[in-house]
């Protein structure tokens, strides 16, 4: 007799009890692979006082939801979060793990996976499923995208950044069984959260900007950097940067964008100073319109924009920012 796969699970992120739209983004991709391969979704939401959060993850997508509620569950706690998922996922034998790419799912699903003995693909831009039903998590890898498959071990696991899927259509008519977890208080609890100091988002948010300027290599140095900055500033659009520049310093990790960073969909992308190499690229699929400025014409990312500028980036963007400045000079004064 066929051996019925275990379900599709997603592990469900909140902070300060809002659940992250990439746990929803999940369930609602974990629906399609579950629909595949004849199982249910099932998502793991830790926290405290979550209960009426649980509608959400049904709306989504989810049949059952397996839910820690403890005031130490509040804020993510590796070692507590870990043991309590790794010993759910020995009992109840899940096909497929997902978490999204977030700060805790970057540390959370390795952890997991090891304590599982299992295979992990990172940052992933698609899921699907090959003719024997195996996971493939597909990744931009060698210039090109590389799925990769976890044959043996399960449960089969993967992460995946927000917004590489879309927003799910939310049902919500729709329910589903909640079970409670008991939360022991013997696991080891030698991090502690004592207090959460909340950075202030410095520029325009990626969420709500119609223009994402992307600096790279091409900048130079810290100087160079400020100019491709100051062409963000001036278009009022969001600061974006390739992995080197966040490596030089110049650029802070959560603006990278890419396939381990920031997924975006703006109306207008500026690609300054960069190489147009897929890892970055799969961060812009969804833009609508492409420029990129670099001084190499035969720059591959010449081939991947709608409209290409070959020239010295230091030089310029300060005359666009110039030119920029003059037409809005102008649209104020009609
Ligand atoms: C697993 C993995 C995940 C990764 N994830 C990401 C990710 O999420 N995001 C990401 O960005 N990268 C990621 N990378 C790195 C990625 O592969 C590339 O190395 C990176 O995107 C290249 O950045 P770049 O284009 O700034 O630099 P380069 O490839 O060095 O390109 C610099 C470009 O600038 C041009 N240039 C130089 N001087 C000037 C000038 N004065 N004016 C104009 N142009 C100039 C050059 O012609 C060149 O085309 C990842 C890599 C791996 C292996």
């Amino acid at each position: 007799m066929k051996k019925q796969p275990g379900s599709v699970w997603v592990i469900a992120e909140q902070i300060d009890c809002r659940i992250l739209d990439v746990s929803l983004q999940l369930i609602a991709h974990a629906r399609k692979l579950a629909i595949e391969l004849e199982t249910s979704v099932e998502a793991v939401l830790l926290g405290d006082k979550m209960n009426e959060q649980t509608r959400q993850l049904f709306a989504a997508g989810a049949d059952r939801v397996y839910l820690g509620n403890a005031p130490d569950l509040a804020h993510y706690q590796p070692e507590i979060y870990t043991e309590i998922i790794v010993k759910l996922a020995k009992e109840r034998q899940p096909e497929i793990v997902l978490i999204g790419s977030t700060s805790m799912g970057r540390e959370l699903a390795p952890l997991v996976a090891a304590r599982l003995g299992t295979g992990l693909t990172a940052h992933c831009i698609d899921l699907v499923l090959d003719e024997n039903k195996i996971l493939e998590s597909i990744i931009p890898a060698y210039g090109g995208l590389l799925s990769i498959i976890c044959p043996e071990k399960r449960p089969q696991m993967a992460t995946i950044a927000a917004g590489v899927f879309p927003k799910p259509e939310m049902d919500e008519n729709r329910t589903g069984e909640i079970i409670a977890l008991e939360v022991p208080d013997d696991i080891p609890r030698r991090i502690q959260t004592l207090e959460i100091i909340r950075e202030k988002p410095q520029g325009v948010s990626f969420e709500s900007a119609p223009i994402v300027v992307a600096g790279g290599a091409g900048a130079g140095d810290l100087e160079g950097w400020r100019k491709i900055a100051d062409l963000a500033e001036t278009l009022n659009a969001a600061l974006g940067a390739t992995r080197p520049a966040v490596d030089e310093g110049w650029a802070e990790l959560e603006t990278m964008v890419g396939q381990s960073g920031k997924i975006v969909s703006p109306e207008l992308y500026i690609g300054v100073g960069l190489s147009g190499e897929l890892q970055h690229m799969v961060g812009i699929v969804g833009a609508k319109v492409m420029v990129a400025i670099n001084n190499d014409a035969k720059s591959p990312v010449f081939e991947q924009v709608d409209y290409g500028v070959v020239d010295d980036c230091r030089e310029f963007v300060p005359v666009l920012i110039n030119k920029i400045k003059e037409y809005q000079e102008k649209l104020v004064t009609c």
